[in-house]
């Protein structure tokens, strides 16, 4: 197999959320944003952002500034605040020593991709970059690992990795791809993508590990005070319940209404 390997941005080899927070905060300060339009704003870019969002920020609340500045702005503060750990420029430079070939696949706008690669020092340390607004085509569409191979002059039959947070765009994709693949799974991630339904939850809350039942596993979670294994007792088992008709409708298996209900009651 080739010494190939595409990486995931966001999430993967830098934290986007944490950037996110602080560019919107400095953003919304520097023009005055009225409290809604920054809830707005957090809202409309939680996952992703593009130019239109500014577009439609300015109309929704009638702002002055033009979209195009607000978006160039946000740019340079997301390539100002975001980081990656030092761990990641380590390991990318020994993939680097070993003479294997780094690509970048990503889903975003190129210009704010690329500022991001170039704020964090990553752009230094990979042959090639694949931008979804490039081509507008997103992973998981095989396209952009294609595109990703050839702007790192090599070709996807060779083979290779793709590590990556996202288990639709990047391990999907990374298969699609003829890829062998890497889930990098984060807890901020694992928390919002594995949200059991609300009766499964309470389930799962009362028998599991704390860090399970934030749905991180164990291996991936950071020790807290309160999520230590040490601090944590199983507890005792639930007390058994008597059964009784549910009362929100047939769908739930809720029992039938006697024919002969007294007057009022329904
Ligand atoms: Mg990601």
């Amino acid at each position: 197999m080739a010494r190939l390997v595409f990486f995931d941005l966001d999430g993967t080899l830098a934290d986007r959320q944490a950037a996110l927070s602080d560019a919107l905060t400095c953003l919304c300060r520097s023009h005055a944003f009225s409290p809604d339009a920054e809830q707005w704003l957090r809202a409309a870019l939680v996952d992703r952002a593009t130019a239109s969002d500014f577009a439609r920020l300015r109309k929704c609340f009638g702002l002055e500034v033009s979209a195009a500045y607000l978006w160039q702005e946000y740019v340079d503060l997301m390539a100002a605040a975001v980081t990656c750990r030092p761990g990641v420029l380590e390991g990318l430079a020994r993939l680097r020593a070993a003479a294997w070939t780094i690509g970048v696949i990503t889903n975003g706008a190129g210009d704010i991709q690329r500022a991001k690669l170039a704020g964090t020092g990553l752009a230094d340390l990979v042959d090639g970059v694949a931008a979804s607004g490039d081509l507008e085509i997103r992973k998981p569409d095989r396209r952009l690992f294609e595109l990703g191979a050839t702007r790192c002059g090599v070709s996807l039959a060779a083979g290779g990795w793709m590590v990556g947070d996202n288990p639709t765009g990047d391990i999907g994709g990374g298969q699609r791809a003829g890829l062998r693949t890497i889930w990098v799974r984060r807890p901020t991630l694992a928390r919002r993508t594995r949200r059991p339904a609300p009766r499964r939850r309470r389930r799962h809350r009362r028998h599991h590990h704390p860090a399970q039942r934030d749905g991180v596993t164990p291996w991936t979670s950071r020790p807290s005070a309160s999520s230590t294994p040490a601090a944590w007792a199983p507890p005792s088992p639930p007390a058994p319940r008597p059964t009784r008709p549910r009362s929100c409708g047939a769908r739930t298996g809720a029992a039938p209404r006697p024919r002969s209900a007294p007057p009022g009651s329904g």
